[in-house]
């Protein structure tokens, strides 16, 4: 069941943008409500070592106004209906934290599965330094975060419960 994406329901504020095919509330059997009418998908960046070890992942701290205000999670958001996980992931990225497709190397995914929902964490590699930054207004701050500093910031609830199984096979 769905319907269709108006302002905020969370703090009444309009849309950031315009509104695309795949925007919209999910009122999904699980009880919760989830942004992105053919599911959703993040970019989780990760930048390593010399000898490949990573050592930091782009954050985005999110705006206050926004569902989970506050909090740090993934730049990323509702995939539109043709598009792929990945695709989608490395698009939003562009727009939220001005990170360009060409510097960076999808490696995989992981799908957290609702019963009418679902969410792709897309783990990808720089191709070359990247220097996010704050591109749109549904971010307070896009940084790096050191791997060990991640599990000390106020994380978006979903995230925060993902990390650990993510940063393991990081
Ligand atoms: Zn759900």
């Amino acid at each position: 069941m769905t319907h269709a994406a108006g302002p905020d329901p969370v703090s009444g504020r309009p849309p950031a943008r315009e509104r695309r095919p795949g925007d919209g509330w999910v009122e999904c059997a699980c009880g919760q409500r989830h942004w992105g009418l053919h599911g959703a998908a993040g970019l989780l960046l990760v930048r390593r070592d010399a000898d490949g070890n990573p050592v930091a992942v782009v954050l985005q701290h999110r705006a206050t106004w926004s569902h989970h205000g506050g909090t740090w999670g993934l730049p990323g958001g509702a995939r539109e209906p043709h598009e792929t996980a990945a695709q989608a992931a490395v698009r939003e990225a562009g727009e939220e934290a001005g990170i360009a497709p060409e510097d960076v190397v999808v490696r995989w995914s992981s799908v957290l599965e609702h019963p009418d929902w679902s969410y792709t964490t897309v783990v990808a590699d720089e191709a070359q330094p990247v220097e996010p930054h704050v591109a749109d207004p549904e971010s307070l701050e896009v940084r790096w975060v050191p791997v060990d500093d991640v599990a000390g910031l106020p994380l978006l609830p979903a995230f925060a419960t993902a990390w650990p199984t993510l940063r393991a096979r990081l």
